[in-house]
């Protein structure tokens, strides 16, 4: 039911109205807060993980960035923490760890928005800068597995106290399976690491760690696949591991945990009625970087148009036209003039600076 149309219904107390949202806090939703920002628009923020950053801190935190104007040199997570300096003045309100699900025309013209936790949103504009989509879990590729996905098998740890007392099988060779083995080693009632090779991905320091808690008997590690289940009692009773020698055993335990890294999904993006090309959004000019859906931008790695190249400048650019396009439905009145920050004396109030004096 539209419940804007008629002024003597009020917006229920659980939805947030918003005049922006963006989806996706990689670099290009950072930037778009700023863009946005400067032409007096707030912005609110959602992100499928508990971080902010995107494929910077995600897949390269640590690498050197060599193409950012002006920065000769900056890691990926250097740049977030600098680009979260930079929105700072915008007090944009960040949702993490929730991906956004549903977004539907309003009556009114509006979209209502929702995300996997249940926020919902009725929001004026959306930019959607999601990348190359919603990162999720890599599972486990084994016959009835999926049975038992969160209430014996994880791919997420909420709640650690959950494993108190438990016999674990951790899979993985990365940062997230030796964090976990060897943080839940000693409180849960037995913990094996199985990696299907004898190198790993994890820092070097947490990998000599799990193998002197080995020595100690406070874990084991073993190195091979799962490749198959047994169940007893409508339960996971033990996987089948298959070691390098081809070999077969028998596994029990009471909760898995998988850490096999994160891949990204295009999800339920592609349900919006977005034109998409090539499990891309499809953007109407390079004006304003506007989707099929007047009111709907899209921003950064998600978009295609002819000549785009997935780079983080790119990104930057578009957020800036594409917050330009949005004004109009924000501030239908108002006209919207392009300043420079360094002279508009509203721009330093607007970034909360002083204005400098020029002779
Ligand atoms: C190894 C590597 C090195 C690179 N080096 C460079 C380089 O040197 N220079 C350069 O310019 N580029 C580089 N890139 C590319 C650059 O990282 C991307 O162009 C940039 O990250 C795109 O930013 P984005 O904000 O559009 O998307 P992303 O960084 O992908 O962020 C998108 C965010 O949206 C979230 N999301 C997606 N769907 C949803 C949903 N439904 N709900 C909620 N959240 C959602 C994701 O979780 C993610 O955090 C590199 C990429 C890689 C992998």
């Amino acid at each position: 039911m539209d419940n804007t149309s008629n002024p003597a219904v009020s917006t229920p107390s659980n939805v947030i109205e918003a005049d922006a949202v963006i989806v996706g806090a990689g670099p290009v939703g950072l930037f778009q807060v700023f863009e946005l920002g400067l032409l007096e628009i707030k912005a609110h923020v959602i992100d499928s993980l508990p971080v902010v950053g995107g494929q910077c801190v995600e897949l390269y935190p640590d690498k050197p960035i060599y193409d950012i104007p002006a920065v000769p040199v900056c890691t990926g997570q250097e740049l977030t923490d600098n680009l979260l300096k930079q929105i700072e003045p915008f007090e944009p309100t960040f949702h993490l760890n929730q991906e956004v699900t549903l977004v539907q025309r309003r009556a009114d013209g509006r979209f209502d928005l929702e995300t996997s936790l249940g926020t919902k949103f009725i929001t004026k504009t959306i930019f959607i800068a999601a990348g190359v989509g919603s990162f999720q879990p890599r599972t486990l590729k084994v016959d009835g597995i999926e049975a038992f996905e969160g209430s014996q098998v994880f791919y997420r740890v909420k709640d650690p106290s959950r494993f108190e007392g438990r016999n674990l099988v951790i899979c993985g060779g990365g940062d997230s399976a030796l964090d976990w083995a060897l943080a839940l080693a000693g409180k849960a009632e037995s913990v094996i690491l199985l990696h299907r090779r004898e190198d790993f991905r994890a820092a070097p320091a947490s990998v000599a760690k799990m193998k002197e808690m080995c020595d100690n008997y406070e874990m084991q590690l073993i190195i091979g696949q799962v490749t198959g289940i047994e169940t007893k009692d409508d339960k996971l009773a033990e996987i089948k591991v298959t070691g390098a020698d081809g070999v077969t055993r028998r596994l029990p335990l009471d909760d898995l945990l998988v850490f096999f890294g994160l891949s990204p999904k295009l999800g339920p993006i592609a349900d919006w009625g977005l034109e998409i090309e090539r499990k891309q959004l499809k953007v109407m000019d390079t004006e304003k970087f506007e989707t099929n859906v007047p009111g709907i931008f899209a921003v950064g790695d998600i978009n295609t148009y002819p000549g785009k190249k997935k780079l983080i400048l790119s990104g930057f650019h578009e957020a800036a036209l594409a917050a330009f396009g949005a004004a109009p439905y924000i501030f239908p009145e108002k006209k919207i003039h392009m300043q420079y920050t360094t002279t508009s004396p509203k721009l330093h109030k607007i970034l909360g600076v002083e204005s400098p004096v020029f002779d």
